[in-house]
Order: C-alpha cells, then sequence, then structure tokens
C-alpha cells in the first residue's frame, strides 16, 4: 500500500518570513499520520525550513546530475542533503520550458538524486496543444520513457502535470487524470519491472486546491499530489493534506 503524499512546490516565492507558514502545516501532517507531507521551497530556505520544523519534510526543486564542478549557478543533490533536504523535484514543466532541460538530463538528475540519498519526484505533462490533439498518453510515456530512473519504488515518485492546468485554475475531469495515471502505471512496471514499479507514487499536479483535493485524489492510481500556488499559505494547504487524509 502506497502511503499519500502531498507536496508544495513554492517555486521562487517566499521569503524568512514565510517560513511561519511551516509551523501549521508541520501541525497538519502531524494530525495526518497516513500521509506524507513536503515542502518545496526555494534553496535558500531550505536550511531554516529544516532548522524551524525537522519533522516536516523539505526539499528542492532542482539539483544538478553532477556531485561538483563547474556549474555555475547549480546545485548538487548531495548540497541539498546536507542542507537537510530529504527529497528533489526534477524535471518540472518551468524547467524544462526556461532550462530547455531534456529528458536525458531529467533522467540523470533523478539517478544523482536518488544515489545521494534523495526521493526524486520526476515531473511529466503535456502542453495544451498535445491535449487537444488527444496526443497524451502518448507524449507523456515517450517524456517518462527518457525521464525515468532505473532505481524505482518509494525512492522516486511521478508527478503527472499537465502543463496547461498548471497555475490556470483548469484541471483535467477525473476521468482522464485516471487515463494518464493507468498508462504511467503501465509505463513503469514496463520499464522498471513490476516489483520496483509498485512503490512508485503516482501524484497529480495542476491547479489542486481545497475545492478540488478530495475529489482528485479520489481518482484511481492518484497516490498524492504536487501543489504549486496552494502550498504557499497554511490556510490554502492544509485543507489539502487534511483531504488527503481521509
Ligand atoms: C506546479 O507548478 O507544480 C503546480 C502544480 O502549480 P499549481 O498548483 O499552481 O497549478
Amino acid at each position: 500500500m502506497r502511503r499519500r503524499l502531498i507536496a508544495g512546490n513554492w517555486k521562487m516565492n517566499g521569503s524568512r518570513s514565510s517560513l511561519a507558514e511551516l509551523d501549521a502545516i508541520a501541525a497538519a501532517a502531524e494530525a495526518a499520520p497516513g500521509v506524507d507531507v513536503a515542502i518545496c521551497p526555494p534553496f535558500t530556505l531550505i536550511e531554516r525550513a529544516v532548522a524551524r520544523q525537522p519533522g516536516l519534510a523539505i526539499g528542492g526543486q532542482d539539483c544538478h546530475a553532477a556531485t561538483k564542478g563547474a556549474h555555475t549557478g547549480c546545485i548538487a543533490a548531495t548540497m541539498l542533503v546536507e542542507a537537510g533536504a530529504s527529497m528533489v523535484i526534477v524535471g518540472h514543466s518551468e524547467r524544462r520550458a526556461d532550462q530547455h532541460e531534456t529528458d536525458t538530463e531529467v533522467k540523470a538528475k533523478a539517478e544523482a538524486a536518488i544515489a545521494a540519498g534523495l526521493i526524486a519526484i520526476v515531473c511529466c505533462g503535456e502542453t495544451a496543444e498535445t491535449h487537444r490533439a488527444g496526443e497524451t498518453k502518448t507524449v507523456v510515456s515517450s517524456q517518462l520513457r527518457g525521464s525515468l530512473p532505473v532505481a524505482g519504488g518509494d525512492a522516486l515518485v511521478v508527478a503527472y502535470e499537465p502543463i496547461w492546468a498548471i497555475g490556470t485554475g483548469l484541471t483535467p475531469t477525473a476521468d482522464d487524470v485516471a487515463a494518464v495515471h493507468k498508462t504511467i502505471r503501465g509505463v513503469l512496471v514496463e520499464q522498471l519491472g513490476a516489483e520496483r514499479a509498485d512503490g512508485v507514487r503516482i501524484l497529480y499536479g495542476g491547479s489542486v486546491t481545497a475545492g478540488n483535493a478530495a475529489e482528485l485524489l479520489a481518482v484511481p492510481d492518484v497516490d498524492g499530489a504536487l501543489v504549486g500556488g496552494a502550498s504557499l499559505t497554511a490556510e490554502a494547504f492544509v485543507p489539502i493534506i487534511a483531504a488527503a487524509a481521509r
């Protein structure tokens, strides 16, 4: 039985004062013992976040595939571990678009993250154009075949995030989410084998809010959520944790 994971992605938002939000988020996580809860703040806040709420899982939003070297502005997975992080998001669509990250690079980052002892949240998702063309399953499957690390199990999490749903208030239908998650589960089995695929959690991400979390989390094969905007305040995030606990 896979434990649900509700992970918040603060993106390039937040400052030291935002860490006060973690107090109520950590309390909600404690009140939901069957749910794993994580917050991925900007790199500069990781160490302070861990110090403020040591019981809450804190993650990074990216890592480099190398352990060190001449990579100005980048951060190694081992550095995230040293800062106290326990997970990292790799291959988010914003990085695939802004930093032109390829599937091969995402795979290398995920491998490095897992080798460093982190949980790797590997993101995938289709554009609005692909969605309209009815090619979502083909495109997501291909992205995953290129991006998945060879390790599986509970060190690996896949986040299905339709790009057109991120930050827009739009979400796919429950049937569409179910169909894509079923496809992803099939790709995991094909790529990793049934045993290693079994522990891999598949999150849905894209405009998850207090209002739609219960419905989305009830979809078959949805093991949790990756939440952007609604993770920035405890007021918006705590009801999503509560929905996962039910
Ligand atoms: C995200 O970017 O990972 C995300 C899911 O954002 P939002 O919840 O704001 O749509």
